[in-house]
């Protein structure tokens, strides 16, 4: 009878096992558990480099730089535009009040807040919370990207138009533009409101099930209907 890949490590497994018990000194590991720790690394750095970084005027304001958080190899990851007050001050992503809905809105997908991952177009707090400028989100672009090539997402969710025009640029605003993947280098990509949006709009039940509406799709591509 053939063995699966899977039979043959636990097998493989049990004799190293047996052997380093017999005092032979052995440590086996799956070739992918050193490309993981290699991606961690690798990301765990880059968190050190944003932290210091003075690529663009932003470090000059910030209390502290945010490169995001969650599963380092999420399945799903969501961006949003910038840092605000809170973020700033916890050097953490989405910990304010758009955070908390934010955070409804995971848990309501069926995700534990640790199964996602998630971060901003820029990394630094645009003063008065105003929409970071060309330069700044071109100067803090590679750090968006290598996040996304070491964490490999099967899909991206955008929150509201900055992050959207990072990755499906298109016209018209959010309501147009929400609700239909795009493509972000073979990632698909759901562009929707963003949570602070939703909060300005509290009394709005409509934009709430649009947005629910999106996720609904983000879930089915995931298989957790
Ligand atoms: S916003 Fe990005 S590019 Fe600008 S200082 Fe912060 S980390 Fe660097």
């Amino acid at each position: 009878m053939k063995r699966s890949a899977a039979d043959v490590w636990e097998e493989l497994r049990n004799q190293v096992d047996f052997l380093a018990e017999a005092g032979g000194g052995f440590v086996l590991r799956r070739p992918e558990d050193g490309l993981e720790a290699a991606r961690r690394k690798a990301l765990e750095g880059m968190d050190a480099q944003v932290r210091d970084c003075k690529l663009c005027a932003l470090h000059t304001l910030r209390t502290k730089a945010v490169p995001g958080e969650g599963d380092r190899s999420a399945e799903l990851m969501f961006v949003g535009e910038a840092p605000g007050r809170d973020e700033d001050l916890q050097g953490r992503p989405f910990v304010g009040r758009a955070g908390q809905l934010l955070r409804k809105i995971v848990a309501a997908m069926t995700f534990r807040e640790d199964e996602v991952f998630i971060t901003n177009v820029v990394k630094c707090r645009p003063p008065d919370n105003r929409e970071p400028f060309r330069e700044e989100i071109e100067a803090c672009a590679p750090y968006l990207e290598r996040q996304i090539e070491l964490i490999r997402p099967r899909v991206i969710v955008t929150l509201g138009k900055t992050a959207a025009d990072r990755f499906v640029p298109g016209r018209g605003g959010m309501g147009e533009r929400r609700g239909r993947f795009g493509d972000y280098r073979g990632i698909p990509v759901m562009p929707t409101f963003h949570p602070s949006y939703l909060i300005r709009n509290e009394g709005d039940r409509a934009l709430k099930r649009m947005v629910w509406e999106d996720m609904k799709q983000v879930m089915a591509l995931l298989g957790r209907k």
